[in-house]
């Protein structure tokens, strides 16, 4: 009944103004300047209060109701891609993208205008896409990582590690970034050799693959030094920043 009422009010939360996003930076590894921020979707429920995306998410997910969330995020991206650079900051915005929207035959070309209409270059927008849809090697995907391409969007392959890559998938996506998945930087902390031995792997696969790494969850200082000295490009986590409107 939870999930019911739930998504009953979800599918009024966009035209009710109740979503909102929270931006957390990247850092670069080396000089710690902010190089992007990722957009993060919450919502402001009026009698729940905040709801994660991992409890909504997955339900618009499974009730076809991710394909107009998604487009307000990229949307609402765009148009404070656009305030910040009025306002002097170079920074790439990033978005995550559902699988359900990649399939989408106009995905592509609506993101396109939404950047047009706000003046920003397709190439300072990073479309961020979990390993396991980057991997399903269908012909709508396949399809649509081509257009993704071609219209000079940037694709970060999110939460990697997680899912299972084939090296020849990887290979053929027009990928910029790869994000390690945060249970390796935890992992760090508490597997010592071995997680490092990971850490290290995974980053010279995604280097000799022209990849730019991430690692994601970075929360104290030790695990920062580690993958800096690891060969990881840049950082994201609490030890830098939380999430914020
Ligand atoms: P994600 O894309 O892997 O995002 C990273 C999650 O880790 C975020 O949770 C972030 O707040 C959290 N995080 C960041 N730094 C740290 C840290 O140092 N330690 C720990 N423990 N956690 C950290 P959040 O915001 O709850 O988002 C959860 C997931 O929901 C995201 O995982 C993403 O898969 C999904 N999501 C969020 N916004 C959107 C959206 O607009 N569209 C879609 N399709 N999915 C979204
Ligand atoms: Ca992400
Ligand atoms: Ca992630």
């Amino acid at each position: 009944r939870e999930q019911a009422e739930l998504l009953q009010d979800l599918r009024h939360a966009v035209e009710r103004r109740q979503l909102e996003l929270v931006y957390q930076p990247k850092v670069d590894a080396g000089s710690l300047q902010i190089t992007a921020a990722e957009a993060l979707l919450r919502w402001q429920h009026p009698q729940r209060g905040t709801i994660s995306p991992s409890v909504f998410i997955p339900l618009a997910e499974r009730h076809g109701l991710i394909v107009p969330i998604g487009r307000w995020v990229v949307a609402e991206a765009c148009r404070q891609a656009g305030q910040w650079r009025d306002l002097g900051l170079r920074m790439r915005v990033a978005v995550n993208v559902s699988g359900h929207q990649l399939r989408q035959a106009d995905f592509v070309p609506f993101v396109l205008r939404q950047l047009a209409e706000h003046g920003i270059p397709p190439s300072r927008l990073t479309c961020e896409i979990t390993e396991t849809v980057a991997m399903e090697d269908t012909a709508v995907t396949r399809l649509a990582f081509e257009r993704l391409g071609q219209a000079g969007l940037h694709v970060s392959i999110d939460d990697f590690g997680t899912g299972h890559s084939s090296l020849a998938t990887l290979r053929r996506l027009p990928a910029r970034e790869l994000k390690i998945d945060r249970a390796f930087v935890s992992d760090l902390s508490t597997g010592g050799e071995e997680a490092r031995s990971i850490v290290r792997a995974i980053v010279q696969m995604a280097h000799s693959l022209q990849l730019h790494v991430v690692a994601e969850g970075v929360e104290t200082e030790q695990q920062r030094d580690e993958l800096a000295q690891l060969g990881c490009d840049e950082l994201q986590g609490y030890l830098f920043a939380k999430p914020m409107t």
